[in-house]
């Protein structure tokens, strides 16, 4: 079973693209669950079709200690299993303890055990900023492989960059790796040029540029993945060559983080180009 966690700057796309990625790789037959961890909870509403997912949390507070593993995982589209981490009340707590609690509670049900036929388990991981329990997927090995959703905006970049500091520390002692930038577009001036530079630059590559197609909103209107949607739209093609890139995979690396200066410099560069 590959492991993979999808990180980003919030509101980067990152439970959207995870969502239309599975969708994509349940296609190529792939059986795959997908564990929100963001205290917002909305990582499996797609592929839910806008069911309410209890999170674990949630169910913890409610039901006690003695839960079973079918209160905290749903079947979503094409059997994907779906599972909300949640997140403390607001105001209490590590936001990110949610996400220790789910993992281990997952793993000691036995939803990872051989017998489920998991080919995929996706985290879809909020993180700015790779600390407390948003860096835990990374730092207990939980996640191997790694993509972060960027943009060609600059506080996305910032973040990609933190984010691959976090990885650098853990894979050093462990064996997670990054596995490629998704560029998101925001339709940044020179961005697919400027991300596969920005990609080389940490030693990895942009895996896939997924333009910003407002069928995406069609498609979360209706609260389903633009390949349930609409299969024949391009956008939907778009995620199949992400979740075929994906499964074919073979480059992991430790990234290598650049100074803010350098990174400014690339903004600066690509910027005046236009
Ligand atoms: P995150 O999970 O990183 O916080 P989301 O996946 O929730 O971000 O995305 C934020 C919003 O951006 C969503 O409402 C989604 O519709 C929109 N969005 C994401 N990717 C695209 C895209 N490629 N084209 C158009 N809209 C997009
Ligand atoms: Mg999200």
């Amino acid at each position: 079973m590959r492991k993979v966690a999808i990180y980003g700057k919030g509101g980067i796309g990152k439970s959207t693209t995870t969502q239309n990625t599975v969708a994509g790789l349940i296609e190529m037959g792939r059986k795959v669950m997908v564990v929100g961890c963001d205290p917002k909870a909305d990582s499996t509403r797609l592929l839910l079709g806008g069911l309410a997912q209890k999170s674990v949390l949630d169910t913890l507070r409610e039901e006690g200690e003695d839960v079973e593993l079918e209160d905290i995982r749903k079947r979503g589209y094409g059997g994907t299993w779906c599972v909300e981490s949640g997140g403390p009340e607001p105001g209490v707590g590590c936001a990110g303890r949610g996400i220790i609690t789910s993992i281990n509670m997952l793993e000691s049900l036995g939803a990872y055990d051989e017998k489920e036929g998991l080919d995929y388990a996706f985290y879809d991981v909020l993180g700015d900023v790779v600390c407390g329990g948003f860096a835990m997927p990374i730092r207990d090995g939980k996640a191997e492989e790694i993509y972060i959703v960027v943009s060609g905006e600059m506080m996305a970049m910032y973040a990609a960059n933190n984010i691959s500091k976090g990885i650098m520390k853990f894979a050093q002692s462990g064996s997670v790796r990054l596995g490629g930038l998704i560029c998101n577009s925001r339709a940044v001036d020179n961005e697919q040029e400027m991300i596969e530079k920005f990609a080389a630059k940490l030693g990895t590559r942009m895996i896939q540029f997924v333009p910003r197609n407002n069928d995406v909103q069609r498609a979360e209107i209706n609260r389903k993945t633009v390949l349930e949607w609409n299969p024949e739209v391009p956008q939907a093609d778009i995620y199949r060559q992400l979740a075929k890139a994906i499964d074919e995979n073979d480059q992991f690396v430790i990234p290598k983080p650049m100074e803010i200066e350098v990174l400014e410099k690339l903004l600066m560069d690509y910027g005046l180009m236009a």
